[in-house]
């Protein structure tokens, strides 16, 4: 049995973040990762050979319901972080008094957020491109220019080189910035360990059972006695962790996420660059609608265009002119994650309303709109049926046809499985993280969030788990 004082399951951004706080503040942090520990650059970004090194399940997950939902987690040191796009919103004071006010959260305005929100953009050198924006992000601004919509660069945590172009930077994950931090104050950071179970006693954790990988199937088994235990394992493992621990009040019944529709847009242009994103979105209908740009590796093309691809191989073929694009929304709806006994991954379920499904098929067309105002020559929507689009007008026609069901969705943003709140009849944790009912067991993740943004989420979510660790270290709760 290891003793220590806190242990941190998880070391994405909400683990990294804690982990160095907590260590800074003079904790005896203990970190447990499931994943690896693989510095950036080991594998080229948003290919599919780090889909297959750094995603959960190679990042084959999915989300059943009617259509379904591909998702995907970052699995490694540094979860998430390590494998995102790195664009970053600063949570407004809108969202936090509108999220305090619907939720019951207390000290959640802009003034309890800021200082630490600051920090964040500090370490993680949170700015907008110095040099040249990709063609592909080109794309979307000129295309907002002509429609007369509302664009923004959205910054991202990118140290740059030489030229100072987008292409030239380098994305500062957690083990770039707040893991090292954790280390050199001390804080002890385990990869290849799956924690297994939380034990109860009372309002108490008193044991967590883990299992460590030596060598393909070969692991020993760890048990830790921790004081306090922070659950930092993403928005779908976190629940599942809890549930399978007999922690389940108001646990995985509220997941919510960003559903993403997408097209390949072909240009005369060569466009394409496979290993960056587009910086710019589309504002004019934020929160409930963004449009943005994905990664667009040949590879990932001929992804959003299955199954139908063979049929559009040409595409393909001519990557280089083309680029992936996305509308994504917020929902109605909501998911479920389930722990089932003996198996390892949990269930996940989503159901969207028909409000939603209206949504997602009006996000598209706007992003169509888009993209022909920019000057595609064809796009290609992520759709259950082949569809080729020569105009805007091509999709009027199309927008009738189309119903939810028919939409390929996926996503990247996952939130709100264990919300915080001080209703107990919703909320899984308090204010500040602590599980309901529990003196020693909080939560420091995407979980946490009453709902899903309507941003891309990291910056919420690393400044909401800051205030949680200075209220933690304040011995508010
Ligand atoms: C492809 C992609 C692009 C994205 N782009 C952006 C973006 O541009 N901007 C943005 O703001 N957000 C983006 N996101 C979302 C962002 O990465 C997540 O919101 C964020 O990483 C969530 O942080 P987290 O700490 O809650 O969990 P995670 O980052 O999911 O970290 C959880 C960690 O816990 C570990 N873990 C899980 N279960 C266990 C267990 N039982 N035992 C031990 N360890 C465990 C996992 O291996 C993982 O490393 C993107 C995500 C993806 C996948």
């Amino acid at each position: 049995m290891i003793d220590v004082e806190v242990l941190v399951i998880g070391s994405g951004p909400g683990g990294a973040l804690t982990a160095a706080r907590l260590a800074e503040a003079g904790r005896q942090v203990f970190v447990l990762e499931e994943g690896d520990w693989i510095e950036v650059g080991e594998h080229e970004p948003f290919s599919l050979d780090q889909m297959e090194a750094q995603y959960r399940n190679a990042g084959q997950t999915v989300a059943l319901g009617r259509p379904p939902i591909i998702y995907t987690e970052g699995r490694g040191a540094g979860g998430g972080s390590e494998v995102n796009s790195g664009l970053y919103h600063r949570p407004g004071p809108e969202l936090l008094d509108d999220w305090a006010r619907r939720f019951a959260i207390r000290d959640l305005s802009e003034r309890d957020i800021v200082e630490h929100s600051r920090e964040i953009e500090k370490t993680l050198s949170v700015g907008t491109v110095p040099g040249a924006v990709t063609p592909a992000s080109s794309v979307i601004e000129r295309g907002g220019a002509a429609l007369g919509w509302a664009t923004r660069e959205v910054p991202r945590w990118m140290v740059y080189g030489e030229t100072s172009d987008a292409g030239d930077g380098e994305r500062q994950t957690m083990t770039r910035t707040y893991l090292p931090r954790a280390r050199e104050a001390g804080a002890t950071i385990m990869t290849g360990v799956h924690v297994d179970r939380l034990v109860k006693r009372g309002r108490r954790i008193v044991e967590v059972r883990a299992t460590k990988r030596l060598a393909p199937g070969i692991s020993e088994p760890l048990r830790f006695r921790p004081e306090h235990v922070f659950v930092c394992a993403g928005a779908i493992q976190t629940p599942a962790l809890l549930q399978r621990s007999g922690l389940r009040t108001n646990v995985g019944r509220t997941l919510a996420v960003h559903p993403m529709v997408k097209a390949v847009a072909r240009f005369d242009d060569a466009i394409n660059v496979p290993d960056d994103v587009p910086v710019h979105q589309v504002k004019e209908f934020a929160p409930n609608i963004s449009i943005g740009g994905s990664a667009s590796g040949p590879g990932l093309l001929g992804l959003a265009l299955a199954p139908e691809w063979a049929r559009f191989a040409e595409v393909t073929a001519d990557w280089e002119h083309s680029s992936l694009y996305y509308a994504a929304t917020r929902t109605q709806g909501h998911g479920r994650v389930q722990a089932l006994p003996f198996l390892d991954d949990p269930l996940v379920t989503y159901r969207l309303t028909r409000g939603d499904g209206k949504m997602l098929v009006h996000a598209l067309e706007r992003m169509v709109h888009l993209l022909f105002a920019a000057g595609a020559r064809r796009v290609y929507p992520s759709v259950a049926e082949a569809v080729e689009l020569r105009t805007a007008a091509d999709l009027t026609e199309l927008g009738q046809r189309l119903k939810l069901r028919d939409l390929n969705l996926m996503t990247v943003h996952l939130c709100s499985s264990v919300p915080m709140g001080e209703d107990r009849a919703r909320a899984g944790v308090d204010s500040f993280g602590r599980i309901h009912g529990f003196d020693n067991v909080r939560v420091n993740d995407a979980s946490l969030l009453p709902e899903a943004p309507g941003l891309n989420p990291q910056g919420t979510i690393m400044a909401i788990a800051s205030r949680n660790c200075a209220a933690f270290l304040a011995g508010a709760r």
